[in-house]
């Protein structure tokens, strides 16, 4: 059972409570990304059980009338077992997904999966509705967004959540956001379409808004669930916005991050879950 703290920022253990979620959201003009908790599986068992509930999902997705994606990390579908057992698993997925017109991006996790998450969206990109996420914290980015522009399909910009090595990664906050910045700029600028800004900072948004004003792209807003929602609400009055909703049991570290995050303390975290 879901502490009340958690239920900021995860939509509840089922998929039930997570369309519930969607539905609520509907109502604000908002779109739902819908992520089932769950990653670095070293097995091949729980990968292929997330994969099989992910099919289920998409199925009760169908019978629904709302606008929800999915979004799935490749370590979860089983990249650290085998990069052919993650192959084997998004292609479910993804074809699934396709038969119910459903899209499905692909989470970008640390830099040791960036080439075969790549590889998997460029496997997939024009034969299927896909998405892929590229880190600006990373240095490779402006060669990545390079062979991206080349491929049908969506791409997320985010700031980046891990924390790769000094030598392949910008470190300072102020680089980061110049980084972002710039693909940004690049994306608007190369793009046909697809163009996903993944991030809650104002000063990145309004960049955004400039260069639509500028190129006249079309763009989408995506933000977390349980973070600047009052902010998610206005902006969906003028905007295309998505929010990213977490669902499942494995629900306590992904709260955990969201709470240092945005709290700055670990002990609140613990606190709130044990009250
Ligand atoms: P930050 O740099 O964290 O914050 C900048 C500014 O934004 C703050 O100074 C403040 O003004 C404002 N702000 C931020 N949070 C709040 C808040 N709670 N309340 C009020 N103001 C706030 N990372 C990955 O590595 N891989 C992924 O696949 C991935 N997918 C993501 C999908 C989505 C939809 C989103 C939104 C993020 C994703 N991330 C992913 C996380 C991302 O990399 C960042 O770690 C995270 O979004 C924080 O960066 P930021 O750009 O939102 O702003």
């Amino acid at each position: 059972m879901l502490p009340p703290l958690a239920r900021r920022f995860v939509a509840g253990e089922s998929a039930a409570t997570a369309l519930e979620r969607a539905r609520r959201l509907d109502e604000d003009d908002i779109g739902t990304i819908l992520n089932l908790l769950g990653e670095h599986y070293h097995e091949r068992a729980p990968a292929d059980a997330d994969t099989e509930t992910y099919c289920r999902l998409i199925d009760d997705i169908g019978t629904t009338d709302l606008r929800v994606c999915l979004s799935v990390k490749p370590s979860q579908l089983g990249l650290l077992v085998g990069e052919d057992v993650f192959r084997e698993n998004l292609a479910r997925i993804v074809e699934r997904a396709a038969g119910r017109d459903i899209f499905v991006w692909l989470d970008m996790e640390d830099h040791t999966t960036t080439d075969a998450t790549l590889d998997a969206f460029e496997r997939h990109a024009g034969e299927h509705a896909v998405g892929v996420c590229v880190q600006a914290n990373l240095k490779r980015t402006g060669d990545d967004l390079e062979r991206l522009a080349g491929l049908p399909g969506n791409v997320r910009l985010v700031k980046g959540a891990y924390d790769p090595p000094a030598d392949i990664a910008h470190q300072s906050t102020a680089r980061v956001d110049q980084a972002y910045e710039a693909h940004l700029e690049y994306m608007f600028e190369q793009f046909d379409d697809g163009i996903a800004v993944g991030s809650h900072d104002p000063a990145m948004l309004a960049r955004a808004a400039t260069l639509h004003d500028e190129y006249g792209m079309p763009y989408e807003i995506q933000m977390l669930m349980g973070v600047r929602e009052d902010a998610q609400r206005d902006l969906a009055g003028h905007r295309e916005v998505w929010q990213y909703v977490p669902y499942g049991s494995r629900w306590l570290s992904y709260f955990y991050r969201r709470v240092t995050e945005n709290v700055g303390s670990a002990k609140f975290a613990l606190r709130a879950l044990l009250g």
